[in-house]
């Protein structure tokens, strides 16, 4: 009779170490009670997800608040699907956002004690925790081919049972230990599977930290924990990672959550300490059908972190918002303390919806709105720099051309009281503020320009002749009862409610004099306000605008 742990040392010969070595390489963490170990665990198969940063913010906040550890865990075992370079771009990306990292997989290198923090590095330490299940008789070779398992789907479908490699469908799990040690001694390739003695009849009850207590069916699959490639598969990896790098709660999208049983099961036989689990609501969209979906890769721009990047949203926007989606407290909170020291708002799980949370674009145009608006000058030309240097070489120049010059333009209506909430972002930003730059305004005006039609051209000119008279070296009201003496003298109303209670008596209002002072300074109706617009200018280049207007216009 060849006994398990024979086989075991003919799949593992190289394999000396035990589950109690690794305890003592990888002890208990010295951290103060309530302490909580947390980790982001991205496979770096693609972009960072807009779900996946509201993951890693939950779970940096959480260790944060409680005085414990975040750490980053990269999931490469699955090499066709791996991206190069994503997991470099991954922790970039992060970092843009404040997400940061205590320890683990930094990208350039790794840190922390728990290591190696790159599963495919881990090999070693997978092999010893499976070579211990087979010695316990809860693990075997399965030398199933793709298309045996196929026809043991078609049998299960046939009989409309669960698809799956269970029970009376787990064919090798009742091969003797001398067939498998013939088979795998004449090359035979297997995986490695674990063995249930689960019932999905039997109920288990769970702890949940969003969802509060339930129960769940038991697992009974025999899946696979050690793939052809000598690799583990995410279910086996989670529980020996989870297990050895201390993690106290486990955050991850509620995809996971009919895969626990499989954890649960994993970590009891294992002979670990489960986890507390956390399932995080999906962030969801309602679809061009109308219906609620996840935010999909395929279809959603905004489901790529870098879509906010690239078009140069505030990263404190998208955080604040997804915080929103984490907890419902926290915008009256956040409006209470002004948008200041947000790291100090406490999240707690009980505040978080069960209900995927819809994206709201927005909302977080609103929120980025808030957030730009408390800027100053100086902060906003930093921010747009930033941007610009990497992804918008047009404004990145005009910045660059006159920094302080670019600052005076953020300036208008912002260092004041009640500032004006303009700027949701910076993408675009060369195409609103493109006048302010000569060359930019002169393309701007040989184009068709939007004139009001009630006012021929002779009118026009005759306005902004007059003007030119404009002072500003004044405060805005006076510059602003100016305009209106000049309007008056024009014949045109002081206001457009007295133009209605008297249209016969004027030619329009004051307003269609600003109108006209906007364009010509602008190329655009819609602009800052034209005092502020005139006083970054100068008087002289708003006269040189005024008159080559006139000249354009009187040919
Ligand atoms: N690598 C898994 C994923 O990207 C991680 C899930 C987890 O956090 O446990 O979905």
């Amino acid at each position: 009779m060849i006994s398990n742990k024979e086989l075991a040392d003919l799949i593992f010969p190289e394999v000396h170490e035990t589950i109690q070595d690794l305890e003592k390489r990888y002890p208990e963490r010295n951290l103060p009670e309530g302490a909580e170990v947390t980790r982001f665990a991205p496979s770096p198969t693609g972009f960072l997800h807009t779900g996946s940063l509201f993951t890693a913010m939950v779970c940096r906040k959480v260790a944060s608040q409680s005085g414990g550890v975040f750490y980053i865990r990269l999931e490469d075992t699955d090499t066709k699907r791996e991206i190069a370079g994503s997991g470099e771009q991954l922790l970039t990306q992060l970092k843009l956002f404040n997400v940061v990292p205590d320890e683990g997989y930094l990208a350039t290198h790794e840190e922390g004690n728990y290591g190696p923090y790159t599963q495919s590095k881990r090999a070693d330490i997978y092999k010893v925790c499976i070579k211990h299940l087979i010695e316990q008789g809860r693990a075997y070779p399965d030398f199933c081919t793709p298309q045996e398992l196929e026809e043991i789907r078609k049998k299960q479908e046939e009989q409309k049972l669960i698809p799956g490699y269970y029970g009376e469908f787990a064919r090798d799990r009742f091969l003797t230990n001398e067939e498998r040690v013939q088979k795998i001694k004449d090359g035979i390739p297997y995986v490695i599977r674990f063995k249930s003695n689960g019932n999905h009849l039997n109920k288990i009850p769970v702890h949940d930290l969003v969802r509060g207590d339930f129960e769940i069916a038991q697992n009974d699959q025999d899946i696979v924990i050690l793939k052809g490639d000598g690799l583990p598969t995410y279910h086996f990896a989670h529980a020996v990672d989870d297990h050895f790098m201390r993690t106290t709660t486990v955050m991850r999208g509620e995809e996971w959550m009919p895969s626990l049983p499989i954890h649960i099961e994993l970590f009891e036989t294992l002979g670990f300490k489960k986890p507390n689990y956390a399932h995080l609501p999906v962030i969801m969209k309602v679809g061009e059908e109308g219906h609620r979906r996840k935010l999909s890769k395929r279809l959603d721009s905004e489901a790529a972190v870098s879509f906010f990047l690239e078009d140069g949203y505030p990263s404190e926007a998208l955080i604040v918002y997804l915080m929103t989606i984490a907890n419902s407290n926290f915008e009256e909170w956040l409006f209470e303390h002004d948008f200041r020291n947000i790291e100090e708002f406490k999240f707690s799980f009980d505040k978080m919806s069960l209900d995927g949370a819809l994206f709201d674009l927005t909302k977080l145009q609103f929120f980025a709105r808030e957030i730009l608006g408390r800027k100053t000058k100086h902060e906003m030309r930093l921010m747009a720099e930033s941007y610009s240097k990497e992804y918008n070489p047009k404004l990145f120049e005009l910045i660059n051309r006159d920094p302080l010059f670019f600052e005076e333009i953020m300036n208008i209506e912002r260092e004041k009281e009640n500032p004006r909430k303009d700027y949701y972002k910076f993408g675009g930003m060369e195409e609103i503020i493109g006048f302010f730059y000569n060359d930019i305004y002169e393309e701007l005006v040989k184009q068709d320009l939007p004139w009001n039609e009630k006012f021929d051209k002779p009118m026009i000119c005759k306005v902004l002749n007059e003007l030119k008279k404009l002072g500003l070296d004044q405060e805005e009201s006076e510059w602003f009862n100016q305009l209106k003496e000049i309007a008056g003298g024009l014949g045109f109303a002081p206001s457009g409610k007295l133009l209605k209670q008297e249209p016969d008596k004027y030619v329009g209002a004051v307003g269609d004099v600003a109108e006209m002072l906007r364009i010509t300074l602008t190329g655009r109706k819609n602009a800052p306000n034209p005092y502020c617009v005139m006083r970054i200018l100068g008087k002289q280049e708003c006269d040189r605008r005024l008159n080559q207007m006139i000249e354009k216009l009187s040919k």
